[in-house]
């Protein structure tokens, strides 16, 4: 789905942070908010490179972006970086939470507190962290904060990702909670979960028998790619759009789960 050509007058001007977005479903969030006319604050952590070539194939196109630089598992790094972003548009009307990760497939029966740990970190506190700082600041003219869930809060996760798809369940409680604390502030929270995209992620995570696999329980007889899921995400972003909807979870998966 190409949302190129698509136009949400009400997204223009707004200032968005999108966490993790160097690549993958984070960077064509970037891409597509930067062409609704939002400002981006682009944060990545190890991908310079990367998250430097899409702020420059931004500017390129006209669009506003800003780069923070942040660890998503230190709650004052995350801090920073929404203190950043809000700092070079002066204001910030939109939150995704889209930072995430399997960091390994390790079973139950393996699993050290330090994975737990840093599984929790990754995909929990970065959520918080970044959500605490950024409260402020949408309260201020309203707003809205997207969070990036996954099928496998859902399904309990494919093989070794287990404790995943449980901090990914973790974020879906946690949209729950905070949206019904903010939308008192005009502030709405949802969530996108993503199904089995093929983005770095998969890259890392899955080998290609494993992907065959999952696309044999795909209806719509493909995997995603990260295109798939904008929609969903500019769709929430929308005050126009989806401004009765609170607390909600799009899932964006081809028919692999209808809960
Ligand atoms: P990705 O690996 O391209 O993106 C993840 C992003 O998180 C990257 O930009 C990465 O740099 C960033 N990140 C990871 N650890 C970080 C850290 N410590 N500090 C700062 N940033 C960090 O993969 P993606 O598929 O685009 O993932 C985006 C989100 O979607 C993640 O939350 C992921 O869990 C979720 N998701 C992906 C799928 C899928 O099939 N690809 C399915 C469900 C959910």
């Amino acid at each position: 789905m190409s949302t190129s050509k698509l136009v949400i007058p009400d997204l223009a001007g707004k200032a968005v942070l999108i966490t993790g977005a160097s690549t993958g479903i984070g960077a064509a969030l970037a891409t597509a908010f930067a062409a609704q006319g939002a400002s981006v604050g682009l944060h990545y952590n190890s991908s310079v490179d990367a998250a430097q070539a899409l702020a420059g194939t931004i500017e390129a196109a006209g669009g506003k972006v800003a780069l923070v630089r942040a660890d998503a598992t230190k709650s004052l790094e995350m801090k920073r970086a929404v203190e950043n972003t809000a700092a070079a548009f002066g204001r910030l009307d939109g939150l995704i939470n889209n930072a995430g990760g399997m960091v390994a497939r390790v079973r139950y029966e393996d699993m050290t507190d330090e994975h737990y740990d840093a599984v929790m970190d990754l995909n929990g506190r970065s959520v918080i962290a970044a959500s605490r700082a950024a409260i402020p600041y949408l309260k201020e003219h309203g707003g809205f904060i997207i969070n990036t869930t996954s099928i496998a809060a859902r399904n309990g996760g494919s093989n070794g990702a287990g404790v995943y798809g449980s901090s990914k369940a973790f974020v879906a409680t946690v949209t729950r909670g905070m949206a019904k604390e903010l939308i008192p502030f005009g502030i709405r929270v949802n969530a996108v979960a993503p199904g089995v995209i093929t983005t770095p992620f998969h890259e890392r995570y899955s080998t290609p028998a494993q992907l065959q696999a999952q696309l044999a329980t795909i209806p719509q007889g493909r995997l995603g790619v990260a295109e798939d899921c904008v929609g969903a995400y500019l769709f929430l972003a929308s005050e126009n759009l989806s401004g009765y909807i609170i607390g909600q979870t799009i899932e964006v998966n081809g028919g692999m789960m209808m809960p």
